[in-house]
């Protein structure tokens, strides 16, 4: 009898998962079990619209889904449809690639102040994710207020930013074009704890904010240091050499004829957001750096906003079942082992961090950890798991549906653009009524 393997989650860590079983050539039935009708995690939800070509990744992920020994369950919530135990009941080893879907909260006075926003939420709901459909954030503003000096930051500082023609050929969900291009939004602050050279940033990223059509970046060029003293390997060292030069070369751009402009606000600690009701402003304390860490100076400055965005990390959350490190946000976990026969791979296992592919190494270990663990099967594997979900009246799609739902919205695409995204569950499953 083949293993019986569920992987419980379906973003890049589960198909890297997946992609090394199959390579492994390993006698076994996969099934990736998903929450959301569509497939993939971050590379859908997260990853930035205007950044196609970092989503091309997925082809990857629908070879292996269309492989004969894996099943594509799709529109199952772990938790919600079946429990942890029904799945773990039914097979030989069972992964958990869920992710980290929450935002870590800014922990400041005023954070709950109607108009701030985690950037999961945010950029949820300009990816279209379901979740974050009615989110519906009031860009009537002139200032918004970006918290964070990494990736997921510019990302939502240059969503922002970005003028309809920029966007035209992406997946942008339509709610969140109408908002950003009726928004009279002028000025986007971009606040970081630390300098430039602790910023987070890649090089294409920070580069491709002093190349946008109607937004000019502002950086204060007494925040740049003439060359980086700090200790870092050779690597790390010339990312940051490389930001050094995009922001040199974006102190005094003259920004004429641009409507916007981002801010780059190094050294600035958000301690408050202003307002009533909603939000007014935030206002900052400049710091200073001292062996690494950021330090008050006691020098405040208020900056008036609508919207706060906070792109200060994201952490897990877990079904029952499964032994949860709550300050770390992620499964409790030895290298990947969570129990006999229980695996996480991803962002659940190790937090938010890394690229796509750092995902790789963590589902080719867990493979090679199952393949390691078990020599023979002994559940019953996906036929006991169907008798489940027809037992509780779940719904699912397999991935054969999930490619009825993608070719409508690539069919319902705007000229040039990849396609148009459904951003509820229901009108996805209404392709396949
Ligand atoms: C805003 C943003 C932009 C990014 N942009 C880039 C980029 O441009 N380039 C790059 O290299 N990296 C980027 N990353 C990082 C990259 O997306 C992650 O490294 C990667 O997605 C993590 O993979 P994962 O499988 O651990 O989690 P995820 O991609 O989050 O996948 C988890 C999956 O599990 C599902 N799930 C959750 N709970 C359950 C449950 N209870 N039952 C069933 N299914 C469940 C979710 O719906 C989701 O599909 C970005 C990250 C973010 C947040």
């Amino acid at each position: 009898m083949p293993l019986s393997i569920a992987i419980i989650g379906s973003g890049p860590s589960a198909f890297y998962t997946v992609g090394a079983l199959l390579k492994a050539g390993a006698d076994c039935e996969i099934d990736v079990i998903e929450r959301l009708p569509s497939p993939f995690g971050l590379i859908r939800g997260g990853v930035a619209p205007d950044h196609a070509k970092t989503k091309n990744v997925a082809r990857a992920y629908e070879r292996s889904a269309l492989d004969e020994k894996v099943n594509y369950y799709g529109n199952i919530e772990v938790g919600r449809d079946v429990t942890f135990e029904d799945v773990a009941n039914c097979y030989d080893a069972v992964v958990i690639a869920i992710g980290s879907a929450l935002d870590r909260p800014l922990g400041v006075p005023g954070d709950g102040k109607n108009g701030v926003f985690g950037a999961a939420a945010f950029v949820g709901w300009y990816n279209g994710h379901p979740d974050f459909r009615d989110l519906d954030p009031d860009l009537n503003t002139e200032g918004v207020v970006v918290v964070g000096n990494g990736n997921v930051a510019i990302d939502c500082a240059r969503v922002l930013a970005k003028t309809s023609a920029e966007m035209a050929a992406t997946d942008l969900a339509d709610h969140a074009s109408e908002a950003i291009q009726a928004s009279p939004l002028k000025d986007i602050y971009m606040c970081g704890r630390r300098g430039p050279v602790e910023a987070k940033f890649t090089n294409v990223e920070l580069r491709e904010m002093g190349e946008l059509e109607n937004c000019a970046p502002v950086v204060d060029g007494n925040h740049l240091p003439d060359s980086i003293t700090e200790k870092m390997d050779a690597r790390d060292l010339r990312v940051r050499e490389k930001n050094l030069q995009s922001l040199r070369s974006f102190v005094g751009a003259s920004g004429e004829g641009k409507d916007k402009r981002i801010h780059f606000a190094f050294y600035s600690n958000p301690v408050e957001v202003l307002g009533d009701e909603k939000v007014k402003g935030v206002r900052l304390e400049k710091t200073e750096v001292q062996d690494g860490r950021a330090v008050g100076t006691g020098e405040f400055t208020e900056v008036a906003c609508g919207v706060v965005i906070s792109a200060i990390g994201y952490r897990g959350e877990i079904f029952d079942g499964v032994p949860f490190d709550d300050s770390a946000g992620i499964a409790v976990n030895e290298n990947g082992r969570v129990a006999p026969g229980v695996y996480a791979v991803g962002w659940i296992r190790r937090g938010p961090t890394g690229v796509i592919g750092t995902n790789k190494h963590d589902g080719d270990r867990a493979a090679a950890q199952i393949l390691e663990d078990f020599t023979e099967s002994k559940n019953p594997g996906r036929a006991a798991f169907e008798e489940i979900l027809i037992k509780k009246g779940v719904r699912w799609i397999t991935y054969e549906d999930w490619q009825k739902i993608d070719a409508a919205e690539q069919v319902a695409a705007n000229p040039g653009a990849p396609r148009r995204k459904f951003t509820r569950v229901e009108d996805m499953l209404a392709v396949l009524d």
